[in-house]
């Protein structure tokens, strides 16, 4: 995420994860003001910008254009980014890969009439939840950004927020997400009588939705609020004393400080004493350490698998510990009949392994599995999928083949 400076007592779900994470990142980036946008976020900007502009101009803009790509409006759109100076041509490109899924897999963007849409509506609350009106300049406790809100007579209020990353959640993930319980809070308080709250991830990337409605009377909204408040609470502690701890996590990976932190760098250099010598605070330190110090060399690592396919067990990985993974021993198609015949539903198998990544493919099976009838699960698991180490990469495609390039969904995609 890019520059998110903002009062730091009127919490935001992503600032309240960064208090949780690590204080003094927070401090960089909601108090100071660390601008850390680099490539992948300003694709996402830039693919957010397209959606919006497409939604609000209510129109068929986002229909299936004849002969495939983008509609001229996205394509115009990008451009005039390009000529602003928020993406370069590159990064543009980039953005047409991205964009061109939701299209060749027809994501719906037009819900069709009577919906009343908000694009990039602000929500604002009090510190008892209740809403803060537009225009009402009183300081708010908990605030965000809807990509967009929509509401229908019939079919009630919902949110949508597009997402540009190559991993995409199910409709059970969703529902369990902070991001999206926190958004759903936020629209019952915006509107005291609606019973639910559907909320729809669009993933731009891979081309589909996930989706989760909330219950007013879910255990759902208790949990919410009580994260928030307590993130509330720890920004104000930190206020109070000034105080701002480095707090080593696996996020340290990805931290623009990283190497100015003075409690990761002397982890990265710490001397590497056996592992039954470290305490568990210890051991964690180490792997956040060396996670983060192994990243330049797990490049290597893929291309490597890239290249000669999977590792063997046991082989060397340059640093890496051997990870037993799990890969399909049969075809997609036969693992989807076989978890039929064991009492898989049509509705399950579209939760399930609609446009799952190929990653993602023998961890959804496993789950199947345990879900479906866990008395059997580990005989199907052998049935149905094989050990190995190492790594794979791409997309599993059911539809259309061809569609995705698999060059556009590797892990470094995933990790932006
Ligand atoms: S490297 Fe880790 S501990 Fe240091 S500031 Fe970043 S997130 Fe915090």
């Amino acid at each position: 995420m890019s520059n998110v400076r903002h009062p730091p007592m009127e919490i935001h779900q992503s600032s309240a994860q960064l208090i949780e994470n690590c204080p003094r990142l927070f401090k960089a980036k909601v108090i100071d003001g660390l601008d850390d946008s680099n490539r992948w976020s300003r694709i996402g900007s830039a693919c957010h910008v397209v959606a919006q502009r497409l939604n609000a101009a209510e129109t068929d803009a986002w229909g299936d254009p004849p002969g495939g790509g983008l509609p001229s409006l996205a394509r115009a759109v990008l451009d005039e980014q390009v000529d602003a100076g928020a993406i370069d041509k590159s990064e543009r490109e980039e953005c047409e890969a991205v964009l061109v899924h939701a299209f060749t897999r027809k994501m719906q963007f037009g819900f069709g009439p009577g919906w009343e849409v908000w694009n990039e509506l602000t929500w604002r609350m009090r510190e008892d939840f209740t809403h803060i009106p537009h225009g009402v300049t009183e300081p708010a406790a908990y605030s965000g950004t809807w990509d967009r809100l929509q509401r229908h007579p019939e079919f009630g209020v919902s949110i949508v927020d597009y997402k540009t990353s190559a991993a995409a959640m199910t409709g059970t993930e969703l529902s369990q997400d902070f991001q999206a319980r926190t958004y759903a809070l936020a629209a019952m308080t915006l509107f005291p009588d609606v019973r639910t709250v559907t909320l729809m991830w669009g993933y731009l990337r891979v081309g589909r939705w996930a989706r989760a409605v909330f219950d007013r009377d879910g255990t759902w909204m208790g949990q919410t609020k009580a994260r928030l408040i307590a993130a509330r609470a720890r920004v104000a502690a930190h206020l109070e004393l000034d105080q701002w701890p480095e707090t080593l996590g696996l996020g340290c990976k990805y931290c623009p400080l990283a190497d100015e932190c003075a409690t990761f760098v002397t982890a990265v250099r710490a001397p590497y004493p056996p592992a039954d010598a470290l305490s568990v605070e210890q051991q964690a330190a180490r792997v956040v350490a060396l996670s983060r110090h192994l990243q330049t060399l797990e490049r290597s690592v893929r291309a490597y698998a890239r290249s000669h396919g999977p590792i063997p067990l046991g082989g060397a990985c340059i640093g890496y510990k051997p990870v037993e993974k799990l890969e399909p021993a049969v075809s997609y198609e036969e693992t989807l009949a076989e978890l039929r015949t064991i009492g898989m539903t049509p509705a399950q198998e579209i939760e399930w392994f609609r446009f799952v990544r190929e990653a993602d493919f023998p961890g959804r099976v496993r789950s199947a599995l345990w879900e479906l009838n866990p008395a059997t699960a580990k005989g199907w698991m052998q049935e149905l999928l094989s050990p190995y180490t190492g790594s794979k990469w791409g997309i599993f495609e059911p539809e259309p083949p061809g569609a995705m390039p698999e060059s556009a969904f590797d892990e470094e995609d995933m990790d932006a």
